[in-house]
């Protein structure tokens, strides 16, 4: 179907080219003729116009024009002249030869002329005049429709001569076609269905997209919707639905809204691709650009309220493929630049360009109309509206994968650095505990001499105690006392007195160590120790054996040699005793009472408890 009618755009061409080749045969431009059978008729093909460029041409100089031949056929493109001033004139005669067909309507395939003037001549010389256009009220129309259109009585016999004026400030577009109304039903219904499906498409990706923006508050979904909602004003108005259900008795809005809707949708569109595509994020230079080019669609949006139409609408209209071509570049950059959910945005914008491409192509009068040139925008559209919604819902699952991601890593991050610090926190306990144990054992010992101290021997002696119990041997008690120490201190001096007490130390320790006992420094001069399975024969021995080494092995100092003499209580513990710390403080007791009687017996001796 699409293709016959391009073959007959050509044809039409030819036609028109041997027209202008042969000025007699164009002369004799024939009347279209409607013959029985006949539903519909373009009439491109008999129709001869004149641009009357002031304006000022009235119907009779017309006539008579026509009839001198100062009308010429259609360009190839057919009744499409772009934005023109003054008025157009279309001549053409109709000659009716259906007897049962006397009504045929008159349509103007466009719906936002100004003004037309139809002039009807009858054979009988009578002239009627009838009206349209969107400078005249709605309801004057024929019929009830969105395009403009004359319901013509054609008697049969004699060619009726048909002669339009036109005038508009908007695109010079005058595509007639004549149909009986029958067939004008069919075609209209369809067309009417084509239309409600688009904006079925349209109000549902609405609806979609407005529960989404309420659920997510996401502002590229606001800016969406405000593209959809201009967009769909604008295709409102460019094909008459705009003016037959919105402002029907208002031409003013008639003429204000075609610039007015195309401002606002292009402000949503750019307003949409920098919030979609994070402009100010991906490309500052670019995105002051698109800021600059909303500031320019505000300013002609607010001037066009002023501004005479023939001016506002053919600069918004012309500026439309600049800013598409705008938001390709900044789309191309944003892809370039990393964002993959341009991809689809991307492919949104180009079906849209190439139906509006078409479109303006077709206003200006440079594409000859066909369906695709006249439904591009919608086509164009629809598709990208359907692409954007998509890219929207595929632009938040990516943001949402995105922040999963993010809050993943950050899990990880968290999990390893706790790990980590645990691991610190384990180290740092750890030498907490050695340190505690170092104390530990440093506080056992006695700084000068590096024996265990009194209160540690008080704590391991219950222990040994009940262990001999258990084991059943004997445990051996021995209080050593160094004699008439305050002496060597006052003679030798403190440091010197030090040294003795140290080295004494070491005496008793090697001697009664190496026999397993426990030994302590008690006091300033005293010493004690445990003998674990020592009996007090042995131990007695033992103790011998430390007064004589001490006696026969004078102290080498720092000063002059030392001798230190040592007395000595021993005592067998009695290990079935029941209190412990009794019988702890009994043993001592006893212990000390024997080291008394040492030193009472003249010191340098070892005495045994009770014996
Ligand atoms: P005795 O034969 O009766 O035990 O006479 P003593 O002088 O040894 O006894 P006394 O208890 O009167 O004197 C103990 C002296 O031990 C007093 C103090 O000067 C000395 N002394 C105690 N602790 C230290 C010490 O850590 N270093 C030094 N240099 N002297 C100490
Ligand atoms: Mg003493
Ligand atoms: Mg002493």
């Amino acid at each position: 179907m699409e293709q016959r009618k391009h073959r007959r755009t050509w044809f039409q061409g030819w036609l028109l080219v041997l027209a202008l080749l042969l000025p007699a045969l164009a002369a004799a431009q024939a009347p279209a003729r409607l013959e029985p059978g006949r539903t519909q008729l373009e009439l491109g093909p008999y129709t001869r116009y004149f641009h009357d460029q002031a304006g000022t041409l009235q119907a009779g100089d017309a006539w008579e024009q026509a009839a001198a031949g100062g009308f010429v056929p259609l360009p190839d493109t057919g009744a499409a002249f772009g934005f023109q001033p003054g008025a157009y004139w279309f001549h053409l005669s109709l000659h009716n030869l259906d007897p049962a067909q006397p009504h045929w309507l008159l349509v103007q395939d466009y719906p936002l002329s100004d003004r037309l003037d139809l002039y009807l001549r009858y054979p009988d010389g009578r002239v009627v005049h009838r009206g349209g256009g969107d400078h005249l009220p709605f309801n004057a129309r024929s019929v009830s429709y969105r395009y403009p259109n004359f319901m013509l009585d054609l008697p049969t016999g004699a060619p009726v001569e048909v002669l339009l004026r036109v005038q508009s400030q908007s695109s010079m577009q005058v595509p007639l076609t004549l149909y009986t109304p029958a067939a004008f039903i069919g075609i209209s219904r369809d067309a009417q269905f084509g239309i409600g499906l688009y904006y079925g498409i349209l109000i549902a990706l609405f609806f979609y997209n407005l529960v989404l923006w309420l659920a997510l508050r996401d502002a590229s979904y606001f800016w969406y919707l405000f593209h959809l909602s201009a967009f769909g004003l604008v295709l409102m108005t460019l094909n008459g639905l705009g003016f037959e259900y919105l402002w029907p008795g208002s031409p003013r809005l008639a003429d204000l809204s075609v610039p007015l809707s195309i401002c606002l949708s292009q402000i949503g569109m750019q307003q949409f691709a920098r919030v979609f595509l994070r402009l100010p994020a991906v490309w500052p230079a670019g995105n002051r650009i698109s800021l600059g080019v909303i500031a320019f669609y505000v300013v002609l949006g607010i001037a066009s309220l002023w501004l005479p139409y023939r001016i506002a609408t053919p600069v918004a209209a012309a500026t439309v493929l600049l800013s598409i071509l705008w938001i390709l570049t900044v789309t191309l950059t944003a892809m370039r630049r990393g964002d993959r959910s341009a991809r689809l945005f991307l492919l949104a914008w180009g079906m849209f360009l190439l139906g509006t491409a078409m479109f303006t192509l077709l206003a200006f009068g440079l594409l000859p109309k066909s369906f695709l040139t006249v439904y591009g925008v919608q086509i164009g559209s629809a598709l990208e509206m359907l692409l954007l919604s998509v890219a929207l819902s595929y632009r938040y699952a990516a943001l949402r994968n995105e922040n999963e991601r993010i809050v993943r890593r950050a899990k990880v991050q968290l999990e390893s650095q706790v790990l980590e610090r645990t691991a610190e926190l384990r180290t740092a306990l750890a030498e907490l505990e050695t340190a505690h144990t170092r104390l530990r054992e440093a506080s056992r010992h006695d700084a000068l001499t590096g024996l265990y101290t009194r209160a540690w021997f008080r704590e391991r002696f219950d222990a040994l105690r009940e262990a001999a119990r258990l084991q059943d041997q004997p445990l051996s008690l021995m209080m050593i006392d160094l004699d008439h120490f305050k002496a060597i201190n006052d003679r030798h001096g403190h440091l010197v007195g030090d040294d003795c007490l140290r080295r004494c130390a070491r005496v008793i320790e090697g001697i009664l160590g190496a026999q397993g006992a426990l030994v302590a420094r008690y006091g300033g001069e005293e010493f004690i120790a445990a003998l674990p399975g020592v009996d007090v024969y042995r131990a007695r021995e033992l103790a011998e054996e430390v007064c004589t080494r001490l006696r026969e092995e004078p102290l080498r100092t720092r000063g002059p040699a030392v001798t230190v003499t040592a007395s000595i209580g021993v005592h067998a513990v009695d290990t079935g005793a029941e209190h412990e710390s009794i019988a702890t403080d009994q043993a001592l007791q006893v212990v000390d009472d024997a080291l008394y009687a040492a030193k009472s017996g003249g010191r340098d001796q070892v005495r045994v408890a009770g014996g």
